[in-house]
């Protein structure tokens, strides 16, 4: 019963995304469809020709964004999982987006309790990631000050490791997070609305769990639930 549960699920589940992908296609298909047919009336109207250089490209742009980043993670290897240090994985994130943090004034904090094990594939844990580094930069965008990224482990479970990424900006409304892991789910008008939706995949690939606590005007904290790094690699590594 439970296995059929799960089947189940998982065809609602990419039922879900399979819609979405479709709609966020079609949109942009619409309007690129739209102006191939006025193109024949209109080809001498500098205004339109203006409109289509600009649109076109940017609507191609915006499907090539989302069949980009369903392949990254379709295409993937299955996992390889590693006794990693989590300290050293938040730290190659950080330093890939140094500049970015600087000149946006982003405070990151490294909380020493990071200096912990976990068995993991590197790579897609950095995808994670970067997912919520991005997203915490974006809600702290249009704050001048007090920008803050804090990342810890909790303390408590024997066998499992809980990483806090905490950041000061908005927060979000009990409506939107209850959307959040949806495919396409996005409130950014450039947003595509895959990276949370992924990076929830990743965790469950992992075995492990993704959730969030957010209040409105004072930030948000994405939780990731891992198992310890305790055991040897070679039992572990498929
Ligand atoms: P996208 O970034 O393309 O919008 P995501 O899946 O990464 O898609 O995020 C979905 C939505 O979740 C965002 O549009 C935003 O509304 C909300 N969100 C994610 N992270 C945060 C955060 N740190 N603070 C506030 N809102 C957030
Ligand atoms: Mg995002």
């Amino acid at each position: 019963l439970q296995a059929r549960l799960i089947a189940q699920e998982k065809m609602r589940a990419l039922g879900e995304l399979v819609a979405g992908i479709a709609h966020e296609i079609r949109n942009p298909l619409t309007a690129i469809k739209t102006f191939a047919e006025l193109l024949p009336r209109k080809l001498n109207d500098e205004r339109f020709r203006a409109q289509l250089v600009e649109h076109v490209p940017e609507e191609v742009a915006r499907m090539n964004r989302i069949i980009e980043d369903l392949l990254d993670y379709s295409r993937e290897k299955p996992l390889q999982r590693k006794r990693e240090n989590l300290l050293e994985i938040v730290q190659s994130v950080q330093g890939l987006f140094a500049k970015r943090l600087e000149s946006e004034r982003i405070e990151t904090k490294l909380d020493p309790t990071l200096d912990v094990d976990v068995l993991v594939d590197r790579d897609r844990i950095k995808q994670v990631l970067i997912n919520l580094l991005l997203n915490a930069s974006e809600a702290m965008a249009q704050q001048s000050a007090d920008k803050q990224l804090t990342f810890r482990v909790l303390p408590g479970e024997a066998r499992a490791v809980c990483l806090a990424i905490s950041d000061t900006g908005p927060g979000m409304s009990e409506q939107d997070r209850l959307h959040l892991f949806q495919p396409f789910f996005t409130t950014k008008s450039q947003g595509i609305g895959l990276g949370l939706y992924l990076s929830q995949k990743i965790m469950h690939d992992h075995g492990g769990e993704i959730t969030v606590q957010s209040t409105e005007g004072a930030g948000t904290t994405f939780y990731l639930h891992f198992a310890k790094g305790e055991t040897g690699d070679e039992h572990l590594d498929h």
